[in-house]
C-alpha cells in the first residue's frame, strides 16, 4: 500500500505519544483509514502529506485485515478518535495544554465545554473552527505563541494532513494529530 504503517497497539501508541510530549519532540500523526489509503494511492499530493508524518497508524479494521492479507500483520487498529480520547485522559492527569482546530463553530464550542467538564485539568490554550481563510497565517502564529503540547486537527481528510504538513516547519514542538470528525463524535 506504499504507506509505512507503525506496528503498535492502541495503548502502546498513546504511551509513545506521551513520551514524545514529555521530551518535547515535534510529531505529526496520520491515522489512516482505508479511504485515506485509497485517496493517497490515487493522488500523489496526498501521499506526499502522509510521507511527511512521523507516524502513520492503521485507523480501521479494513487496514489491519489488508495488511494481514499482504503478509505484514499489524497488531490492531489505532484510530484517531480512540487516540484523542486516551490522550485527553492522560492529559487530564498530566495537565496538558491543548489546541483545538477544526469542525463547525457550534461543534467546536460543544467540544470545548465537554473537555472542560470531563477533563478539568486540561488547559485549552486556543481554538479555531475549521472554516477559516487558509491564506492567513494567524492560526500557526497563535499555536506558536500558546505552545500547546497537543494540537488536534479536525478538518477532515485530506485537509487536516495538508494543513499540518504545510505548517509543521514553523513549530519547534507539539504533537499534531489529524482526528477527522472526532469533535463531532465527542459531542454527538
Ligand atoms: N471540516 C472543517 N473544515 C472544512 C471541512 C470539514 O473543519 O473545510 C470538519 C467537519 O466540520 C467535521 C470534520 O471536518 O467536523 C470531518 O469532516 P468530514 O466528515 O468531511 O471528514 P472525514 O471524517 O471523512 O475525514
Amino acid at each position: 500500500m506504499d504507506i509505512p504503517f507503525l506496528h503498535i497497539t492502541q495503548q502502546g501508541f498513546v504511551e509513545l505519544l506521551e513520551q514524545r510530549i514529555k521530551q518535547q519532540e515535534k510529531t505529526f500523526v496520520v491515522t489512516a483509514n482505508p479511504e485515506v489509503v485509497m485517496k493517497a494511492n490515487e493522488d500523489q499530493q496526498i501521499m506526499n502529506y502522509i510521507k511527511k508524518a512521523t507516524y502513520v497508524t492503521a485507523d480501521g479494521i479494513g487496514v489491519v485485515k489488508a495488511a494481514q492479507i499482504l503478509g505484514d500483520s499489524l497488531p490492531e487498529r489505532v484510530t484517531g478518535f480512540d487516540t484523542m480520547v486516551k490522550l485527553l485522559e492522560r492529559g487530564n492527569q498530566l495537565h496538558y495544554k491543548i489546541y483545538l482546530l477544526g469542525a463547525q463553530n457550534e461543534v467546536l464550542q460543544k467540544a470545548i465545554q465537554k473537555i472542560n467538564q470531563d477533563y478539568p485539568n486540561i488547559d485549552i490554550v486556543g481554538h479555531q473552527d475549521g472554516f477559516f481563510d487558509w491564506t492567513k497565517n494567524d492560526i500557526a502564529q497563535q499555536i506558536k505563541e500558546t505552545t500547546p503540547d497537543l494540537i488536534f486537527v479536525a478538518l477532515g481528510v485530506p485537509r487536516q494532513e495538508k494543513w499540518i504538513s504545510e505548517n509543521l516547519d514553523q513549530f519547534s514542538h507539539g504533537v499534531f494529530i489529524g482526528v477527522g470528525g472526532s469533535f463531532d463524535a465527542l459531542t454527538g
